[in-house]
């Protein structure tokens, strides 16, 4: 699905990330962990197309983004959802047309169809909020959202900015639930986050591999966390 080769980025000055290689096979479920400022959220962008490597190679669905237009990459993309780490929404839309904006941008709105909308709005339980606006959320149904605007286009592959960044345990156990039920699905999943204790708890559902960012480095982390 996506596989970074040997990869290295740098916002100017040195490098941020070296030698960075990492395959997301499909299904696959992987935790990217690391110190904030390792570069997590770099990593993510690299592997939907928002930022080029420096050196090395970037493949999504099997073509180097190099190799890849605007269009290409944008047409990949439909492919992967991607929940920001700021979950950012367009305030005076209501909740249920910020998570179908996708495919209202993409023209693929009539297709998909009022039903799947709720369905989806229901399995993120948020069927009563479909009509409030963003600022009357709370951080939880926020980032709820925000994974069911990613989900909207029926990605293959999902990526996740430190999605339970700004909710409580519980949520982050629901949020949790949500992400591994994707996967049960066969959708291939990758969570930034530094939240060891929940990588334990997903640990005991999923067969979860944990990379860390270490010294501008991706390593494998071992067994115990
Ligand atoms: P993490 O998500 O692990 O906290 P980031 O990938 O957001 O780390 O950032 C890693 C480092 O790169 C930080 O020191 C950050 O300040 C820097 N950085 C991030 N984005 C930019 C940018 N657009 N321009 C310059 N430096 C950046
Ligand atoms: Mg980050």
């Amino acid at each position: 699905m996506i596989e970074l080769d040997k990869v290295a980025h740098s916002y100017g000055g040195g490098d941020l990330l070296t030698d960075v290689s990492l395959r997301l096979a499909p299904g696959s479920f992987h935790f990217l962990t690391g110190p904030s400022g390792a570069g997590k959220s770099t990593l993510l962008k690299l592997c939907y197309g928002e930022l080029l490597p420096s050196a090395g190679q970037v493949r999504l669905f099997g073509r180097d983004v190099r190799q890849m237009t605007r269009d290409d990459v944008a047409r990949s993309r439909q492919r992967i959802g991607v929940v920001h780490q700021d979950c950012q929404f367009l305030d005076h839309l209501s909740l249920a047309e910020n998570v179908s904006l996708p495919l209202t941008v993409s023209g693929r709105e009539a297709e998909a169809g009022d039903d799947n909308l709720s369905e989806l709005l229901n399995w993120v339980g948020l069927s009563r909020q479909a009509d409030a606006l963003p600022p009357q959320l709370s951080g939880g149904e926020r980032q709820r959202a925000a994974l069911a605007r990613a989900v909207i286009m029926g990605p293959d592959v999902i990526l996740a900015d430190e999605p339970t960044g700004n909710v409580d345990w519980e949520m982050s156990l629901r949020l949790m639930q949500l992400l591994v039920e994707l996967n049960r699905m066969g959708k291939t999943i990758l969570i930034a986050t530094h939240d060891l204790n929940l990588i334990r708890a997903a640990k005991a559902q999923v067969a979860a591999r944990v990379l860390r960012i270490k010294d501008r480095r991706l390593h494998l982390a071992g067994a115990n966390l």
